[in-house]
């Protein structure tokens, strides 16, 4: 049985709740990567396909994410993580959450490019102006966040990773 439902959210558009209380550490929903964007299965605008559903990784791979996961809103204190295990990504609970507390995830965790947002997800930490790199975070955030980067992207940014942990070493 799904352990959460949609519906609008103050964050933005419609988000995704807990329907039942969720242990820290507990999985909230495997993330379903099964379609992929690719040149021969481009997204189809014609059945309401959009960019904005799409989650981008380093390696070129462009996912067309499914129901419910896509509308997981960012929070710059988020509730949940991603981390894939055996070849599936699951979001995890970071902490308990509550029944019909909002599900969130801060976008920058496992996060590239050079995407800028206005956030308005209300956390009393919330960085206002958001920028999808994750070496674009404040440093406190980075080492913050270091144990919840999945593993794909610690393999592809190794040496940056790197230099966050030597730099954290001596600090
Ligand atoms: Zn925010």
């Amino acid at each position: 049985m799904s352990k959460v439902y949609t519906k609008e959210s103050n964050i933005e558009g419609k988000g995704v709740f807990a329907n039942k209380n969720i242990a820290k550490g507990e999985i909230v929903l495997a993330i379903d990567d099964s379609r992929k964007v690719a040149d021969d299965s481009p997204l189809r605008g014609e059945l309401g396909e959009s960019k904005s559903h799409c989650d981008w990784f380093p390696d070129g791979t462009v996912i067309y994410m499914q129901e419910p996961e896509r509308y997981i809103n960012h929070s710059c204190d988020p509730n949940s993580f991603v981390k894939t295990i055996n070849g599936t990504r699951y979001v995890f609970a970071l902490r308990p959450i509550a029944e019909n507390e909002e599900i969130t995830y801060d976008y920058c965790i496992n996060g590239f490019g050079d995407t800028v947002w206005q956030c308005n997800c209300g956390a009393r930490r919330c960085r206002k102006t958001i920028h999808s790199d994750f070496f674009h975070l404040p440093q406190e955030f980075q080492l913050e966040y270091l144990p919840l980067l999945d593993q794909y992207y610690l393999d592809f940014y190794k040496d940056r990773v790197q230099q966050l942990i030597n730099e954290q070493l001596t600090s």
